[in-house]
């Protein structure tokens, strides 16, 4: 919505020739008019959320302007922005004007309104709503760019996954979770082979792909809803699997290690096959949640090594 765009404006008035008078003035001066012949008629349009401004009779049959009001500030919140009310007041004397502002008008107008008046005093409303709504979008591009660099803190720019940040702080909070439910947790580590080489043969910009290929076959491989994956250093991958036991996760890895060893990744040398090698653990009883998370990973780790040194290409279960 531009700052330019006519204010949608709700006239509410009970008396038909009040009403088309003051709509006539109220278009000319370039509001975009909606009316209502009471208060009840009036909320309804209210509620649609479209209604910026408010001009409202205050003797009307049935739900009367001063009670409007009273509705309207208690709806407030749940409408998309600041609704401004001027009311219409036949009623002279400054107690029932404190009634009316008291009620939830923002200013009143004697009837019958001046008409320079009126549009002055809607001016005047006007400056209020443009800047309550400026604030707002404001306040919404501020809460997506927040959000935007919480995402960032958190991801790894060349694969999209998490961060070894985002693993050690969410890892605490993965066990803390396990524990206090008495679930299992485990962890795969998982780490290219001969990496090294596809850089050396093919350049570090294949190399990258061959990254992308194999965080896009893992992250295929898992339950979407539950696991996650980290990126943990150059070729090395973190996949953390809540309410796993070790014998699911090794089931895991070994379909992550199959599916990788038989499907070409896509680089911009053509399709390349890679091999990776996993260690796979679980969760602990006893320790501090800090200690258990880091033991987590040791262990994979560990467990990692002997993949590597048995001849690569294999998954090994972490074990007494
Ligand atoms: P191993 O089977 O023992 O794991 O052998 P390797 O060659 O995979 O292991 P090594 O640790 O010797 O080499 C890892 C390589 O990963 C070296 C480094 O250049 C590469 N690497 C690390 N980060 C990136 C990256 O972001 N992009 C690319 N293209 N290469 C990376
Ligand atoms: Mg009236
Ligand atoms: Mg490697
Ligand atoms: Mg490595």
């Amino acid at each position: 919505m531009s700052a330019e765009s006519p204010l949608r404006l709700l006239l509410v008035e009970d008396e038909p020739t009040q009403l088309l008078l003051m709509q006539r003035l109220l278009r000319r001066a370039g509001y975009a008019v909606e009316t209502a012949a009471n208060g009840e008629e009036a909320f309804e349009k209210i509620s649609t959320g479209r209604i910026q401004m408010m001009v409202t009779d205050w003797d009307m049959p049935g739900m009367d302007g001063v009670t409007l009001c009273q509705r309207v500030r208690e709806a407030q919140s749940q409408l998309p922005g600041y609704l401004y009310v001027l009311l219409l007041t036949g009623h002279g004397s400054t107690e029932s004007l404190v009634t009316g502002l008291e009620a939830g008008a923002d200013d009143y107008i004697r009837k019958p309104p001046n008409e320079a008046e009126l549009l002055a005093r809607l001016k005047a409303g006007q400056r209020v709503v443009r800047l309550e709504q400026s604030l707002r979008e404001a306040n919404e591009l501020l809460r997506d760019a927040n959000e935007q660099i919480k995402l960032l803190s958190i991801t790894d720019p060349l694969v999209g996954t998490f961060n070894r940040r985002y693993l050690n702080d969410q890892l605490i909070h993965e066990v803390e979770r396990a524990r206090r439910y008495g679930r299992p947790l485990a962890a795969v580590m998982a780490d290219l082979d001969f990496f090294k080489k596809i850089n050396d043969e093919h350049g570090h910009q294949v190399g990258d792909d061959v990254l992308r290929g194999f965080v896009d076959l893992a992250k295929f491989s898992i339950r979407q809803s539950s696991d996650w994956v980290a990126r943990y250093g150059g070729e090395e991958f973190v996949v953390v699997l809540p309410e796993t036991d070790l014998g699911g996760a090794a089931k895991t890895a070994e379909k992550i290690r199959s599916y990788c060893a038989t499907t070409p990744f896509a680089t911009a040398a053509g399709g390349i096959v890679v091999t990776a090698s996993f260690g796979v653990a679980s969760l602990d009883a006893g320790g501090s949640i800090a200690a258990a998370a880091e033991a987590l990973l040791r262990q994979a780790d560990g467990a990692l090594y002997r993949s590597k040194h048995e001849g690569r290409n294999r998954v090994t279960v972490a074990g007494p």
